[in-house]
Order: structure tokens, then C-alpha cells, then sequence
């Protein structure tokens, strides 16, 4: 095992048919808390066809070759792609589209659900996202700053490094020694070479 954590966003399930939130638009403004609250039924709309989309992708070389080298990832994707790989430690500090909650009951619903209605079907009320949207707070926030200051090197790939949460990470752990390394293009060609080289 490699003394290695991985931070990922975007631009690792690039290569697998996942759009990155440049090249979705004004999507990302709707992906807003806001958004979420004023227009609940088209927010789920939008999301009901992104999930389409994840539903059908799979994890491409970078992915793989992270789970294979057993690196622990902090990700900033909801595509669940590093958990369909084979990861066993992944941090989606973004949530995932694994399941909806409702707000009030806190009973789980599926999306299979979502798609006949947006309302808990126990008390009717509006039906949660497992996702952090744009106004809420990211999750497991120490734990991955904690995780990121643990190993020996941090590997960030495909993200716009100038998101501030991964910059939050990559800062701290910089601070605590932790020699930085980033992918940010080809991700699914330049991971392999990288952990291959690593051990
Ligand atoms: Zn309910």
C-alpha cells in the first residue's frame, strides 16, 4: 500500500462520460440550496437526468488503478464512481445520489420513488438529496482534512484546484508536510503511470 491519498473531482470521470460543471453551464446555479427551495420540482428534474446519466457510466483507468493501489480518495464527485471501482475508504464530501431523505420523518426513499413524486408519501413533505448543494456545508469536512495531513503524499486530480474546498484540503495538508502532487489532464492515462511509479 502506498503512503498516498487521493483528492478528485471533475476531471477524473471525465473519461467517463461525465460532464464537468464547466461544461454543464448554468446548471451549477441550479444545483443551489436556493434553487432547491423555490423550485423543487424542476431541481429534480435536473437531477433525475443527471443521475440517467451516472447510472450508466462507469469508472474508466483512474478510477480503477486508485481503488487497485487501495488509495483512499476524498472526492468531490456525487457520481459514486470510485465506490463502483472498488474503494473502500471514499470520502464524498458531496454526498451521493444513492438515496433521497425525507426532511421531516428522516425515512429513505429511492430515486425510483422521486420519479412518481418529489413528496414523502408518510407526511408529504418535500423529499431531501443526499447532496451538498451550492449554500449548503460539504460533509466529513475534518475527517478529510484529518485523512488529507495523514499520509506521506497528496495526489489531486481533475479538479479546478481553485475550488476552495480543495484548496482548504491541499493547504493543510501542505502545511503539515505532506508533499503535493496534481493530474489534472488525461487522468486516465497519467494515475496508472503515476502509481505504477510510486511502488
Ligand atoms: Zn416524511
Amino acid at each position: 500500500m502506498v503512503d498516498l491519498v487521493a483528492i478528485t473531482g471533475a476531471g477524473i470521470s471525465k473519461a467517463s462520460g461525465i460532464p464537468t460543471f464547466e461544461e454543464m453551464g448554468d446548471l451549477r446555479e441550479k444545483l443551489s440550496r436556493d434553487y432547491f427551495r423555490n423550485n423543487p420540482e424542476k431541481f429534480y428534474e435536473i437531477l433525475l437526468s443527471m443521475k440517467k446519466n451516472i447510472d450508466r457510466a462507469v469508472p474508466n483507468a483512474a478510477h480503477m488503478a486508485l481503488a487497485e493501489y487501495r488509495v483512499p480518495v476524498i472526492t468531490m464527485n456525487i457520481d459514486g464512481l470510485h465506490t463502483k471501482a472498488g474503494s473502500q475508504k471514499v470520502l464524498e464530501v458531496h454526498g451521493n445520489l444513492d438515496y433521497v431523505e425525507c426532511f421531516r420523518c428522516k425515512t429513505k426513499h429511492s430515486y425510483h420513488e422521486v420519479e412518481k413524486s418529489i413528496y414523502c408519501d408518510k407526511c408529504k413533505s418535500v423529499l431531501e438529496p443526499n447532496v451538498v448543494l451550492y449554500g449548503d456545508n460539504i460533509r466529513h469536512f475534518y475527517e478529510a482534512i484529518e485523512l488529507a495531513a495523514s499520509h506521506k503524499q497528496v495526489l489531486v486530480v481533475g479538479t479546478s484546484f481553485f475550488t476552495s474546498t480543495v484548496n482548504i484540503f491541499v493547504d493543510s495538508a501542505r502545511k503539515a508536510g505532506v508533499k503535493i502532487h496534481v493530474i489534472n489532464k488525461d487522468s486516465e492515462n497519467e494515475i496508472p503511470r503515476f502509481l505504477r511509479e510510486l511502488v
